[in-house]
């Protein structure tokens, strides 16, 4: 099967590498040309467009940055509607059920089925192939592009209904959200009250406080100050934002939620939409005038 691929950013060129890596022919396309470059070093097919990919491969993948960036790829003037040889398209961004929706509605009018396949499990998940993708669309689809997906991490059939994988990755996000600003502001309280913060993550991650923001981000970016992890807080916002509108638009309560987006569009503000999202600690960090910094601690 012929493959394209389109967003070759954190979670894109790893991905890429891993289906190259697998043998695959793959044609790729960026609007950096830095990202294209170093694809075809790995042995990509240079694309001029997102449309120039979809003219050469059946099955067209894209990882992107914002809803408005997979709308132009899907269906913008030298997006992949326009293709000649295009027969899936399979979005692994997070743009939310309702674009999802949307663009599957237009490109299944040209007859191109669209899986919306959100994934989790940051970078790392990404460069070792153990990424959750939540997939939603045609069930044949699915079917036919399992093995590809299956290089990437591992799929999980969400639904038939367009945007349900789109549902699922933004609840999965809202709970990654909502841990990390909290891990952040316990943090920041326990050291200005006096406690050890390495102290502290291995007490934690000893109870039941443990989550996945005290096992892996503080200790690999927040506690030795890197602020590295691999997922910008712009990228988050997005997230949280359009976990915030669904819920929302489908009458669930939010309260919470809104408390997550309110942390979230602090740092926003503070620390930039390009700071790594563990800098989420820092605008309470200021707060509170202390440092949640390991770097001293034995
Ligand atoms: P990124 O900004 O690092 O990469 C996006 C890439 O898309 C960049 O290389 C950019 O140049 C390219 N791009 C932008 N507009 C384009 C266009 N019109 N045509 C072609 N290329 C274009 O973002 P990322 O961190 O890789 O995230 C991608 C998606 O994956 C987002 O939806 C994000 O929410 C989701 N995601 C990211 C992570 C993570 O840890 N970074 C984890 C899970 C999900």
């Amino acid at each position: 099967m012929t493959l394209g691929f389109i967003g070759l950013g954190h979670m894109g060129f790893p991905m890429a590498a891993r289906l190259l890596r697998d043998g695959h022919e793959l044609t790729v396309f960026d609007t950096r040309p830095e990202a294209l470059e170093q694809a075809v070093e790995l042995g990509a097919r240079a694309a001029s467009s997102a449309r120039d990919v979809a003219d050469r491969a059946e099955t067209v993948l894209a990882s992107l940055p914002s809803v408005a960036a997979s709308v132009e790829v899907a269906t913008g003037e030298r997006g992949v509607i326009g293709g000649r040889r295009i027969r899936r398209y399979i979005d692994l961004s997070t743009i939310g059920a309702g674009a999802a929706a949307d663009l599957a509605g237009q490109l299944a009018e040209r007859g191109i089925a669209m899986l919306d396949a959100p994934v989790s499990g940051g970078v790392g998940g990404a460069q070792q192939g153990t990424l959750a993708i939540m997939v939603s669309g045609p069930r044949d689809e699915f079917r036919t592009a399992t093995t590809i997906l299956q290089t990437l991490g591992n799929p999980i059939f969400i639904g038939t209904k367009p945007g349900a994988g789109q549902t699922m990755k933004l609840v999965n996000n809202l709970m990654s959200a909502a841990t990390l600003a909290a891990t952040a502001e316990v943090m920041v309280m326990g050291v200005k009250a006096g406690l050890d913060p390495t102290v502290m993550i291995e007490a934690l991650n000893a109870g039941s406080g443990a989550t996945h923001a005290s096992r892996d981000k503080f200790p690999r970016a927040v506690l030795p100050r890197t602020f590295d992890f691999g997922f910008a807080t712009g990228l988050m916002v997005k997230d949280v934002r359009l976990y915030l509108q669904e819920a929302l638009d489908a009458g669930a309560p939010a309260e919470l939620a809104q408390a997550v987006v309110r942390c979230w569009e602090t740092t926003l503000d503070r620390e930039g939409p390009e700071s790594d999202f563990t800098s989420i600690v820092r605008p309470v960090e200021d707060a509170a005038g202390v440092i949640v910094d390991g770097r001293g601690s034995s």
